[in-house]
C-alpha cells in the first residue's frame, strides 16, 4: 500500500484547494511546498497587490476631500509602514493556510519535491531527504516570472520582489510589460506618488481585452500622469550612478527601479521535477498537457492551475477553438481552485465535475480598475456573432462635487455590453472605473444564466449607483 492516496506538489491556490477537498472525502494526503504555503496569490500576487492598491487609492480620496468640506493638507506617506503592514497581513494569511492544512489532517512537507520514480502501485516522491509513495500525484507547482533575454535583465526586479520585500520607495519606476501585472504595478506606484514610466511593445496594453476598455484605461492612466512609451522595444539595462538606464528603441530611460512584467512561464517550475523522465507531455510554454479530468498522459499524474494547460483544446467547440484564447488567460486563482476541487471530487467522491471556461470574470486592479466577463467585441465578431454594442461613459458621482470645486475631473466610467443581435444574449460586459471588479463579478451570474439584453432592461435599477447604468443602456452604439 502506498504511503498516501494523493501527493500534491505545490501549496498554492490550486494545490491547497485540492488537498483540502480530497482530505474532506477521507483521502490520505501529503503536500510539499518549497516556499510559503499560500502560493503566488497569497504571498506575491493577488493579495499583496490588492493591499498596495488600497494604499495607493488614498491619494485620490485625500485630493477630493476638500471639495466635500474636509480641510486637510496632503498627508505624508510612510511607504515602509505600508509594506510592513502588507507583509504582516500576508504572514497572518500564511498562518491561516497552515492551520487549515493541519486541521484537515494533511501532511505538510517543507522542501522541493520531485517525482523520483513510477512504481508498481503509483509514484515515489522525494522531498527534503524523504521518499514517500503515493497512488496519485497532483502537480500544482504554478509559474514564474518570465524575463526577456536582454543584457542586464538581472538588474531589474519582478513582481515577486515588489510584492514580497520591504524596500525604499523608488523615485522613478520603469515598468516593462503590457499585461495586467505591469498595469497594476505601474498605476499603484503612480498613485503612491512615484514618477512612473510604462513601456509597451505595441500601441495598447492588455492584449485580448476589449479594445474600448484598453483605450479608455490607457487614456486615463496618461491623464493621471503616467508616462506611457508605446511601440517601444527594450534592448538592455545598465547600472547608472543613481539607478539604472533602460535602453529602448525610443531612447534611454533612467529610473531607480526597473520592473520586468513580461509574462509568466510554467517551464521553470515544471522542469527538473522528474517529468521528463516520466515522459510527461508539456506544451511549448512548458505547461503540462491535461485532459478534461486534468490527467496528464501519464495515468495517475494530474496537473492544475498555472502549471497546466487547463485542458486546453479538449472541449470541442468551446473556449480554445471558438474564442481564440490562449491557455495563459486562465492563469487565475479561482480557476486553479475550481480545477483542484474538480480533481478531488472525481478521485475521492465519485463526482466527475468539470470546470467551465466560457464565463471567467477577470479584473485589472489598476487605478482606475478595469474588469470584463464574457466576450470582447472583436472576439464576438471573430467567431461570427452579429454584434450589437451598448456603451456609456460618464463622470463618477463622487467626482461631480469635486469638479464643481475645481478639482480633477478627467476620471470617467466606461461601461459596455456586447450583445448577440440574433439571440439577444449578452455576450460580454466590460467596465473601466472604480468597483469594476465588484460589479462585473455580479454580472457574471447573469451571463452564466444566459441573460438577454431584454432581461438586463427589465431588471430594476438600483439608484443611485454606477452599476445601474448596465441595466439602463438603451441606444445601441453606431
Ligand atoms: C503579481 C500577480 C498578481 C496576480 N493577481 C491575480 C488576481 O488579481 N486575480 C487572480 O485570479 N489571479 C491573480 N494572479 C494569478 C494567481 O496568483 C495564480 O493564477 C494562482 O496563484 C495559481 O495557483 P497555482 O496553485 O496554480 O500556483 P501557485 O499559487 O503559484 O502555487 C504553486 C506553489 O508551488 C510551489 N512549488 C513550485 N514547485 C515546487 C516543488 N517542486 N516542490 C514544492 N513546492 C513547489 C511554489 O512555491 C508555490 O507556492 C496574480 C499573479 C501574480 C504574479
Amino acid at each position: 500500500v502506498a504511503d498516501v492516496d494523493l501527493f500534491v506538489l505545490g501549496g498554492g491556490s490550486g494545490g491547497v484547494a485540492c488537498a483540502r477537498r480530497a482530505a474532506s472525502h477521507g483521502a490520505r494526503v501529503a503536500l510539499a511546498e518549497h516556499s510559503r504555503v499560500g502560493g503566488t496569490c497569497v504571498i506575491r500576487g493577488c493579495v499583496p497587490k490588492k493591499l498596495m492598491s488600497y494604499g495607493a487609492h488614498f491619494a485620490d480620496w485625500f485630493k477630493i476631500a476638500r471639495a466635500y468640506g474636509w480641510d486637510l493638507e496632503m498627508p505624508d506617506l510612510d511607504f515602509r509602514r505600508l509594506l510592513e503592514n502588507r507583509n504582516r497581513e500576508i504572514e497572518r494569511l500564511n498562518g491561516v493556510y497552515l492551520a487549515m492544512l493541519e486541521r484537515a489532517g494533511i501532511q505538510l512537507l517543507e522542501g522541493s519535491a520531485r517525482i523520483a520514480a513510477r512504481t508498481a502501485d503509483g509514484f515515489a516522491i522525494e522531498v527534503a531527504g524523504r521518499r514517500i509513495t503515493a497512488d496519485r500525484v497532483l502537480l500544482a507547482v504554478g509559474a514564474s516570472p518570465n524575463l526577456p533575454a536582454i543584457p542586464g535583465a538581472e538588474l531589474a526586479v519582478t513582481s515577486d520582489e515588489l510584492l514580497e520585500q520591504v524596500y525604499a520607495k523608488p523615485r522613478r519606476l520603469i515598468v516593462v510589460g503590457a499585461g495586467y501585472i505591469g498595469l497594476e504595478q505601474s498605476s499603484i506606484f503612480l498613485g503612491l506618488g512615484v514618477e512612473t514610466h510604462l513601456v509597451l511593445r505595441r500601441d495598447l496594453p492588455l492584449n485580448g481585452f476589449d479594445e474600448d476598455l484598453r483605450r479608455e484605461l490607457t487614456g486615463q492612466l496618461e491623464e493621471r500622469g503616467m508616462k506611457i512609451h508605446r511601440n517601444t522595444q527594450v534592448s538592455g539595462i545598465e547600472k547608472a550612478n543613481d539607478g539604472f538606464v533602460l535602453h529602448t528603441s525610443g531612447g534611454d530611460l533612467a529610473g531607480d527601479k526597473v520592473l520586468l512584467a513580461t509574462g509568466r512561464n510554467p517551464r521553470p517550475n515544471t522542469g527538473g521535477i522528474g517529468l521528463e523522465e516520466l515522459g510527461v507531455q508539456l506544451d511549448a510554454a512548458g505547461a503540462v498537457r491535461v485532459d478534461q479530468a486534468f490527467e496528464s498522459n501519464v495515468r495517475g499524474l494530474y496537473a492544475i492551475g498555472d502549471c497546466s494547460d487547463h485542458a486546453f483544446g479538449c472541449e470541442a467547440g468551446t473556449a480554445a477553438e471558438e474564442l481564440g484564447l490562449s491557455s495563459g488567460e486562465f492563469d487565475l486563482t479561482p480557476v486553479a481552485i475550481a480545477e483542484g476541487r474538480a480533481v478531488a471530487e472525481r478521485l475521492f467522491n465519485a463526482n466527475p465535475t468539470s470546470v467551465g471556461y466560457r464565463i471567467v470574470p477577470t479584473s485589472v486592479f489598476s487605478i482606475p480598475q478595469a474588469a470584463s466577463v464574457g466576450l470582447a467585441e472583436h472576439r464576438a465578431r471573430q467567431i461570427g456573432h452579429a454584434v450589437q454594442v451598448f456603451k456609456t461613459r460618464f463622470r463618477p458621482m463622487l467626482q461631480t462635487v469635486a469638479a464643481i470645486a475645481g478639482f480633477r475631473t478627467e476620471e470617467r466610467i466606461l461601461m459596455k455590453l456586447v450583445v448577440d443581435k440574433d439571440t439577444d444574449r449578452v455576450l460580454g460586459c466590460h467596465m473601466v472605473g472604480d468597483d469594476a471588479a465588484e460589479i462585473i463579478q455580479s454580472l457574471a451570474v447573469a451571463l452564466m444564466a444566459g441573460a438577454t439584453k431584454a432581461e438586463f432592461d427589465a431588471t430594476m435599477a438600483l439608484h443611485p449607483s454606477a452599476a445601474e447604468e448596465f441595466v439602463t443602456l438603451y441606444q445601441p452604439a453606431a
